[in-house]
C-alpha cells in the first residue's frame, strides 16, 4: 500500500486506470493516525460499529501515502477487511495493503478464488483461497461532511445502517449517474464497472408473474435468466435471489456464471 512501484503492478495486472485510487487496508483503527493527516471523530464511531466490514472511509492523507495509491488525490481511503487471515497478513506485513478486488477492471467483482483465476491467471503469482465472500458486494465508500457522511459508492453497508449514526447524503453520481465530463468524487464511479460480457437487462415490473411473462415472450437461445422462479420460465436460468439478502451476495457470482455459460443476454428483475 505504500510502495509506488508495487502499486503500479496492481494497476497493470487489473488494467485499472491510474486515477482510480486504491484503498488502504488496515488491521487496527489506530493505524489511521499513521497515514491520515486528520481523523474525523465520527470515523471512530463508524469504525467501532462497522469494522471489520464493508465500509471504506476517506480522509486527508499524509506524505507517507504515495500519490500512486491515492490516484493523485490529497485524500486516501481506509478499510478494515472482515477476514481473519487477511487481517493477520496485514499485521505481519506491518504496513497497510492496497487490496482492490482481484478482477480485471470493469468486470464483476470476484466472490470466489475461481473468478480470480479466470481474470488474472498469468498476471499474478499466487492466489490465496479463503473460500467464498460472505458479503459479495463492494465496500460502501464514504467521505465526511460537516454534518455527517456522504456516500460516494454504494456497497455492503446501506444508507439505512449509516443513518443510525449520523446524517447521510448520497452523492448525485450514485443516484443520477455522472453527467458527461462530470467530476466523480469517487473516481472509480466514472468507469464502467461490474459489467459482464453479456448485455444485462434489468426488467422493471411490479411482480414476479409479470417478469416471468416478459421473459417467456422475449428470450432466445442465448438468454440466461437470473431468477428464483425457474420452474415457470422457459429460458435457461441461473438460481438467484432466494431472499433479498442473498440477492446482493449472489449477484456478481451469478453474472460471472452467466458469462461462463456463454450468455449473450441476461435478464434479471430490477
Ligand atoms: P476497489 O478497490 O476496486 O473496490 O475500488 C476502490 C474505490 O474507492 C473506487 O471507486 C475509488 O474511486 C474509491 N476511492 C479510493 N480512494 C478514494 C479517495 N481518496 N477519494 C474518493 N474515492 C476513492
Ligand atoms: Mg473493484
Amino acid at each position: 500500500g505504500l510502495s509506488a512501484q508495487t502499486e503500479k503492478k496492481i494497476f497493470a495486472a487489473k488494467n485499472r486506470p491510474a486515477d482510480n485510487p486504491l484503498i488502504l487496508h488496515i488491521p487496527d483503527t489506530n493505524w489511521l493516525y499513521r497515514y491520515a493527516e486528520s481523523v474525523p471523530e465520527s470515523a471512530l464511531k463508524l469504525a467501532e460499529r462497522f469494522w471489520p466490514g464493508s465500509l471504506t472511509m476517506i480522509m486527508p492523507k499524509n506524505n507517507i501515502v504515495p500519490d500512486e495509491t491515492s490516484g493523485g488525490l490529497t485524500t486516501v481511503a481506509f478499510r478494515m477487511p472482515d477476514n481473519k487471515y487477511t487481517l493477520k497478513l496485514i499485521e505481519l506485513c506491518g504496513f497497510p495493503l492496497a487490496a482492490p478486488s482481484a478482477n480485471l477492471s470493469g468486470f464483476p467483482s470476484p466472490t470466489e478464488a475461481r473468478h480470480v483465476y479466470n481474470d488474472l491467471n498469468g498476471k499474478i503469482s499466487l492466489i490465496l483461497d479463503g473460500g467464498r465472500c460472505s458479503c459479495g458486494l463492494e465496500s460502501t465508500v464514504i467521505t465526511f461532511t460537516e454534518k455527517g457522511v456522504k456516500i460516494l459508492r454504494p456497497g455492503g453497508v446501506t444508507p439505512e445502517m449509516l443513518c443510525e449514526f449520523c446524517e447521510v447524503e448520497i452523492d448525485k453520481a450514485v443516484t443520477d449517474g455522472l453527467e458527461d465530463n462530470g467530476k466523480a468524487l469517487s473516481p472509480g464511479m466514472k468507469y464502467e464497472h461490474y459489467s459482464p460480457k453479456a448485455a444485462v437487462y434489468m426488467i422493471e415490473c411490479w411482480d414476479n408473474s409479470r417478469f416471468i411473462e416478459f421473459v417467456n415472450n422475449n428470450y432466445d437461445e442465448n438468454t440466461l435468466v437470473l431468477t428464483n422462479a425457474a420452474g415457470k420460465i422457459r429460458a435457461k436460468t441461473i438460481p438467484y435471489g432466494s431472499t433479498d439478502e442473498r440477492e446482493a451476495a449472489e449477484l456478481f457470482s451469478a453474472l460471472r456464471q452467466a458469462d461462463e455459460l456463454g450468455a449473450e443476454k441476461i435478464f434479471v428483475k430490477a
